[in-house]
């Protein structure tokens, strides 16, 4: 019977000839089948992936080298693009699109022998928060199937969590991958701003998005995104430097960290107070163990979520204009139109009712007798956020916070009022308006039975150390 735990113990088992790459996707594909019902996959590479598998069984056996992730089997968010597969950003609009090249993370992964076995659900152009707002319908979530798994990544998110592949990519601009693995129980990481090309990742809003990844221990995670990361010529907002060999640093002996957290975070009336203790509680107990632990002066959370969703939408009514019926996916089959009427057509009939939302609310805030009242003002929030952060990074190591102010919430709650479901981002929208690492770690059951998680976040492009303290936090579940 084939059992994955980690990717090195799966290499192990490769090595000591007590499974294969191909018993591995058989074991996978037959994991998807049975639970084809939790609407994860929206479409899996079958033959392609049996294939590739016993290539490279053959390559080991033959002693050929072996890539860091040979025979690694990985969903992908269907907002990244593999050369000749469909990426439809779960939208109409590009229903039957196929990619004509692949993301610099795609073609990375398969540089080290990696096995991609299909494209996840997600929200349409990875907007939202439930994976409520996807033309292949919702995603459920394993662990009770009348939850939400969180969006927009969910479909990544509950990959992982039912054992549908080891890891998998999804993107995260606002919470998009912290969320989900919050609400799924398992580990989800957003690096920093310009860790890993965005080439290839349709855009939702340039400045915020990133690709993030989901794995069941830091290893795994540590191991992707030493393959993703790095400098690419297709992006040139990727960060220049080295990138360090996170997966051979993850221990960090004795050392004590430096941690903040914000008082008006913890004290949210939003926030489920059971979420708050348990958070406190983990301070606590890390301050007990010798690391230092100090409530910071913040001052902005409640500006978070206004500025997020002004600069998103603006960027986002931006990106999306390039669908338009002309070079992309779907077109209006009325005859006739005039122009204006027929990109009308097309992107009314095209677009959900949440993508619509936004390129609307993006055109206002950008509209020349708006702009300096909402774009101008936003941009102003989040360059204080900047120095906010960079000012806290000086004297700490991390900043905890919650994930989100609840646990997984029941389908259908709250799709009808959007603004609540905004303000659930009000603890993962900081990593990104700042563009610093962040990750949700799977540390905590609520009594309601349900997991969530300890955010923690870095400074920038300072991964190695998130990953070690994440490291030490999993491995210790301190509680
Ligand atoms: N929930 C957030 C939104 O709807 C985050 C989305 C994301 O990170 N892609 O915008």
């Amino acid at each position: 019977m084939f059992e994955f735990t980690s990717i090195e113990q799966y290499h192990a088992q490769l090595r000591e000839g007590k499974t294969t790459c191909l018993q591995g996707v058989e074991h996978f594909l037959d994991r998807i089948t049975s639970a084809l019902h939790l609407n994860a996959f929206t479409e899996t590479f079958t033959d392609e992936a049996l294939q590739k598998a016993k290539q490279l069984d053959q390559k080991r056996k033959d002693g050929g080298p072996c890539g860091k992730l040979h025979g690694v089997v990985i969903g992908l968010k269907d907002v990244i693009c593999y050369k000749d597969h469909k990426v439809t950003a779960a939208s109409n609009i590009l229903k039957n699109f196929i990619s004509v090249y692949s993301s610099t993370a795609v073609e990375r992964l398969l540089a080290e022998d990696a096995i991609i076995i299909g494209n996840l659900n997600c929200d349409e152009f990875a907007m939202g928060s439930s994976n409520e707002n996807s033309a292949y319908g919702k995603v459920l979530n394993a662990l009770d199937e009348t939850r939400v798994p969180g969006g927009s990544s969910g479909g990544s998110a509950v990959a992982v969590q039912a054992g549908l592949c080891m890891v998998s990519l999804g993107s995260d601009t606002g919470g998009s991958v912290r969320q989900p693995a919050d609400f799924c129980g398992i580990v989800g990481l957003k690096p920093g701003y310009g860790r890993i090309s965005r080439y290839g990742l349709i855009a939702y809003a340039s400045s915020f998005d990133q690709i993030g990844i989901f794995g069941n221990n830091i290893a795994d995670v540590a191991l992707m995104l030493e393959v993703m990361a790095g400098p690419d010529d297709f992006d040139s907002t990727v960060s220049q430097k080295e990138v360090p060999s996170y997966s051979t640093q993850l221990k960090t002996g004795n050392k004590k960290f430096r941690f903040a957290y914000f008082e008006e975070a913890l004290n949210h009336p939003g926030l489920d107070p059971e979420i708050a203790s348990s958070i406190k509680e983990l301070a606590g107990q890390l301050k007990s163990d010798g690391h230092e632990v100090n409530a910071v002066e913040f001052g902005l959370l409640d500006y978070m979520v206004p500025a997020y969703y002004v600069l998103t939408t603006a960027e986002a009514s931006s990106n999306l204009s390039r669908y338009d019926g002309v070079r992309y996916g779907y077109r209006t089959p009325k005859p006739g139109l005039e122009l204006t009427d027929f990109y009308k057509a097309t992107r009314s009939a095209g677009f959900g009712l949440e993508v619509k939302r936004r390129i609307m609310l993006g055109t206002f805030v950008l509209s020349a007798g708006y702009y300096d009242a909402y774009y101008t003002r936003a941009q102003k929030v989040r360059k204080l956020l900047f120095e906010r952060t960079g000012q806290i990074f000086e004297n700490y190591d991390f900043i905890i916070m919650p994930v989100s102010p609840f646990t997984a919430f029941k389908a259908g709650e709250k799709i009808g009022d959007p603004i609540a479901m905004y303000l659930a981002d009000i603890y993962t929208v900081m990593a990104n308006l700042a563009g610093i690492p962040a990750i949700s770690l799977p540390l905590f059951t609520h009594s309601n039975g349900l997991p969530f998680g300890l955010q923690v976040m870095a400074n920038r492009l300072n991964e190695v150390s998130l990953l070690q303290i994440s490291n030490l936090l999993l491995q210790e579940k301190i509680l």
